[in-house]
């Protein structure tokens, strides 16, 4: 019988709900169950692959191609597993495969109405994955805030899940912010008892609420949110602030939510295997040594863009007894002159060349790639990253004058990045793109290979466009090499020879990086780049 854990936040959103859930999932998967968790968008876009990650963070990909919400990158690290598209379950999701049923005639006669059939058809979409997944325990976590109009509906899927499953399978955990007033110090309490009011008119009594708050939780405001929220005081947990998120299962397990979970559900209580996990968390407190990471993009305002980079880049350099000092470069400041690849890249030790899409900003990024390889300084181009290194490399090194990538001047006289084969029918937006984890076979004895130890390695990816493969002979010529290809033709990594980490890859290994496997690429990258900066 599985067990289903809801998570739903209140008072604001990005209240870190994700992170909670990720969490949660990694305590009781600790424990020796089999744990997956959902992630319930209520927009209605099918998938996050149309939306821009200014307004949204990063699109996270998937093995299974799926492009999804950010959070799934935290289920993924904390969970060290993979997840598959169907982990995401959106409104527009929903609502496509309702309407198809509804002209296939599988409703005939009905009148199709929020209740009960889009109510059913969420309940199935998260019972398909508990099926999928042959799991003890789903943890489900409603995006957005209690109160939105938008998730609705989803709520109401899950106060009928409640009634079905049975109470001892399921339970209701809600995270909700306690904010601090600056003048008095005092922790406020009434957002969260507002926020459980308006569960508890649409038929949810939480079981468990999680402040989020600044400072730990005051005794006073514990016992307050206990007594108005209607649950014991052992079922109200602190999740203040800590250094890092990778603590948060750490700090809410020593406030015991394993015992008032096994409790709640009737599971047998096992004492966690945590032993990994802290050791990495002591590594990543422990790494003092700074090393001057450029990030060089155009989403940089809003760091959630880059997500999986940052915490790949966490990852590799706990391992590495280094602490990641980020230094985030618009390239568009670059492009526009108000300052010089030289004057922005000062002090660095590496630098990543950040994916992206459109043209905006990509003449500031050659000019950066330029410097960093005349420099000597250790570059990872990813994705569209790479890209640009291509061009740079192109214009600058063959004399290929005006070379691009067609996505951004389809008139150029040498279109080193071409729109690949496949792409070239494709008529909708909406995941169309070369998705998902494919082979990439690598090529011995370059720095690559180096990094992963292996022939044959599985990325995942993003992309329409790639390296125009009529160029491979004259980059190869000026040493500028391929370390990797796909069996579908796409050439994945490239480096140049005479440096000492000049690497651009199409794939995103980001998104496999976890604490407790790091990216191979992202461990070579940083090593090479301490070790440089030793010197
Ligand atoms: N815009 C580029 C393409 O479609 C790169 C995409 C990316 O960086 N994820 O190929």
């Amino acid at each position: 019988m599985t067990k289903y854990i809801f998570v739903t936040g209140g008072v604001l959103s990005s209240v870190g709900k994700g992170v909670t859930t990720a969490s949660i999932a990694m305590l009781i998967k600790s424990m020796g169950y089999n744990v997956t968790a959902i992630k319930i968008d209520p927009y209605i876009n099918v998938d996050a692959g149309t939306m821009n990650p200014y307004a949204h963070g990063e699109v996270f990909v998937t093995e299974d191609g799926g492009e999804t919400d950010l959070d799934l990158g935290h289920y993924e690290r904390f969970l060290n597993t993979n997840l598959s598209k169907r982990n995401n379950i959106t409104t527009g999701q929903i609502y496509y495969s309702v309407i198809m049923k509804e002209r296939k005639g599988e409703y005939l006669g009905a009148t199709v109405q929020i209740i009960p059939h889009v109510t059913d058809e969420i309940k199935s979409c998260i019972r398909n994955v508990a099926k999928e997944y042959s799991a003890d325990v789903v943890l489900v976590e409603i995006g957005g805030t209690v109160g939105d109009i938008e998730g609705l509906p989803f709520l109401e899927a899950i106060r009928q899940m409640r009634l079905e499953e049975g109470v001892e399978n399921t339970l209701f955990i809600h995270v909700a912010l306690v904010p601090t007033l600056r003048t008095t110090g005092e922790q406020k309490t009434k957002p969260v008892q507002h926020s459980v009011q308006e569960l508890r008119r649409i038929g949810i009594q939480p079981d468990v609420i999680i402040a989020r708050c600044e400072r730990p939780l005051e005794p006073e405001a514990r016992r307050k949110i206990a007594l108005y929220s209607n649950v014991p005081p052992e079922a109200v947990l602190s999740n203040h602030d800590v250094e890092t998120i990778y603590e948060v299962p750490l700090l809410l397990h020593s406030q015991g939510i394993l015992n008032v979970i096994c409790d709640r559900l009737r599971i047998e209580y096992r004492e966690p295997d945590l032993a990994r996990w802290v050791e990495f968390v002591k590594k990543l407190k422990a790494a003092s040594k700074p090393l001057n990471v450029a990030m060089i993009g155009k989403y940089t305002k809003l760091k959630d863009s880059y997500i999986s980079i940052v915490e790949a880049l966490k990852h590799a350099s706990a391992y590495l007894g280094v602490k990641p000092v980020f230094k985030w470069i618009e390239s568009t400041d670059i492009e526009q002159g108000d300052v010089s690849a030289q004057s922005a890249l000062e002090g660095i030790d590496c630098a990543l060349i950040l994916p992206g899409f459109g043209r905006r900003g990509t003449e500031g990024k050659v000019r950066a790639i330029k410097y960093l390889r005349e420099n000597g300084i250790p570059t990872l181009g990813i994705c569209f990253g790479f890209q640009m290194m291509i061009i740079e490399f192109a214009r600058n090194v063959l004399g290929l004058r005006n070379a691009n990538s067609k996505e951004l001047d389809p008139e150029t006289p040498h279109p080193v990045v071409d729109l690949m084969p496949s792409q070239h029918n494709v008529e909708f937006v909406g995941g169309t793109m070369r998705l998902g984890a494919k082979p990439i076979k690598l090529i011995r004895g370059t720095r690559v290979y180096e990094a992963y130890e292996r022939d044959v390695v599985f990325e995942r990816h993003r992309h329409r466009y790639a390296f125009n493969t009529k160029y491979v002979d004259v980059f190869e010529a000026s040493g500028f090499i391929i370390s990797g290809f796909s069996y579908d033709g796409v050439i994945e990594f490239m480096e140049l020879r005479d440096h000492p980490f000049f690497v651009g890859t199409q794939a995103h290994p980001e998104f496999k990086s976890r604490p407790l496997a790091p990216s191979p690429l992202y461990m070579h990258f940083v090593k090479i780049s301490r070790d440089r900066s030793a010197r």
